[in-house]
């Protein structure tokens, strides 16, 4: 396993990093399956993955409890352990203390390695700063329950600099993927830390999992290139052959991602620029398919109005890429009638909580005629 160092940190972290927002579910249950979890942990944690991520809403805010009790079997010092500050959610100062206490609590720990403010953004500064959170936090730091100080962010490349020039962070994470790298600017913003000496922590390398299929011809081109290679590895090496990348997170949910990932990253070869120019090529095919760019995070949710926003939009992305008409309207009407996108009444109020800024009511819309039209289409 590759790890990398950077002399502002001081850690040797292991390239791959376990993200701990998409653990296994118990079927047909949104309770976390913990023993398949814990295998999939023991196995990363066998072939040198030493950096364990986790928030404190991830699995209906049981995620850092079951991260903290399956890690609690190594050494402490075996591992980084990484936890976020959730600042939308506190209503006073005070209660920067109170969250960060709950989490040491939670995950059973005396301090995490990397403590990040969760999912910044402008808007967001002005309540970071009026709430004292930096200052709180370098005081955590200055006790020893934090190792490294940092923040997620998800905005403009301009809102980045914002951040950056309000404190001495010592390392920030972004969205980073071959999607996102002129899409969301990922690509400046890269360049913007890289140029500020702050390692790079990547999130989302295949964007909650939708470009692990491209499409029929967006998969027959890099197949062809290398057969014994699957489409997420693709991904995963297209963030960590950024130099200063110090980690790729993956989010992983089944056993077969963890050896996939483990495959990628323990024999680690950069994408040379004839690989880049095909996958670029593979991302032109994947666009032509019309799919939303939702990553599945959930942040979005709940919906007043019952609404699965993530799901909806995954069932219209898979039909997307499959052109599977069946298959969309089976899920569609799987899902159930309330959780379907016509109960959207266009309160707005999700569109608050996503970091990729998608207009949901809008895509609702969209998703709501096509099903529409398919259904009819079928008929006939
Ligand atoms: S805009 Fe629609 S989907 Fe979003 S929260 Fe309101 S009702 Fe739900
Ligand atoms: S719509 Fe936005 S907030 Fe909701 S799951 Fe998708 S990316 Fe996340």
């Amino acid at each position: 396993m590759e790890k990398r160092t950077f002399a502002k940190l001081g850690d040797s972290v292991s390239l791959l990093g376990f993200g701990g927002m998409r653990f296994p579910l118990i079927e047909g249950t949104t309770e976390v399956d913990i023993s398949a979890t814990e295998e999939m942990i023991d196995l990363a944690m066998k072939n040198g993955v030493n950096y364990y991520d986790t928030a404190y809403p991830y699995h209906g805010e049981k995620a850092e409890e079951i991260l903290g009790g399956i890690l609690k079997k190594y050494p402490r010092d075996s591992y980084f352990l990484a936890d976020k500050l959730p600042l939308w959610m506190l209503e006073k100062e005070e209660e920067v203390d109170s969250y960060f206490d709950e989490q040491l609590r939670r995950c059973g720990v005396t301090y995490f390695d990397y403590y990040l403010v969760h999912s910044m953004n402008a808007e967001r500064i002005p309540k970071m700063e009026e709430f004292r959170t930096y200052e709180k936090l370098k005081a955590r730091q200055e006790k020893g329950q934090i190792r490294h100080l940092g923040f997620s962010f998800h905005d403009t490349p301009e809102a980045l600099e914002k951040m950056l020039a309000v404190h001495p962070w010592e390392f920030a994470q972004i969205q980073l993927n071959y999607l996102d790298w002129d899409l969301q600017h990922a690509d400046r913003q890269y360049q913007i830390l890289e140029e500020a000496g702050l390692p790079v922590v990547v999130m989302e390398p295949l964007r909650g999992g939708s470009l692990t299929n491209l499409g029929e011809k967006g998969t027959e081109l890099l197949k062809t290139a290398r057969p014994d290679q699957s489409i997420a590895s693709w991904g995963i090496r297209f963030a960590a052959s950024k130099p200063g990348v110090m980690t790729v997170l993956s989010g992983m949910s089944a056993m077969d991602q963890v050896e996939d990932n483990l495959r990628t990253v323990c024999n680690f070869v950069p994408l040379s620029e004839q690989e880049e120019s095909l996958l670029q090529s593979a991302l032109m095919e994947y666009k032509r398919s019309g799919a939303i760019p939702c990553t599945g995070c959930r942040y979005c949710m709940e919906c007043p109005s019952g609404v699965d926003i993530p799901r909806v939009f995954a069932i219209y992305n898979a039909y997307k890429i499959s052109n599977h008409g069946f298959g969309l309207t089976n899920s569609y009407q799987l899902l159930g009638k309330d959780h379907q996108a016509q109960n959207c009444v266009e309160c707005g109020q999700c569109m608050d909580h996503c970091p990729q800024k998608l207009s949901i009511p809008d895509l609702l819309k969209e998703v709501k005629a096509e099903v529409e039209r398919v259904e009819k289409e079928m008929d006939h």
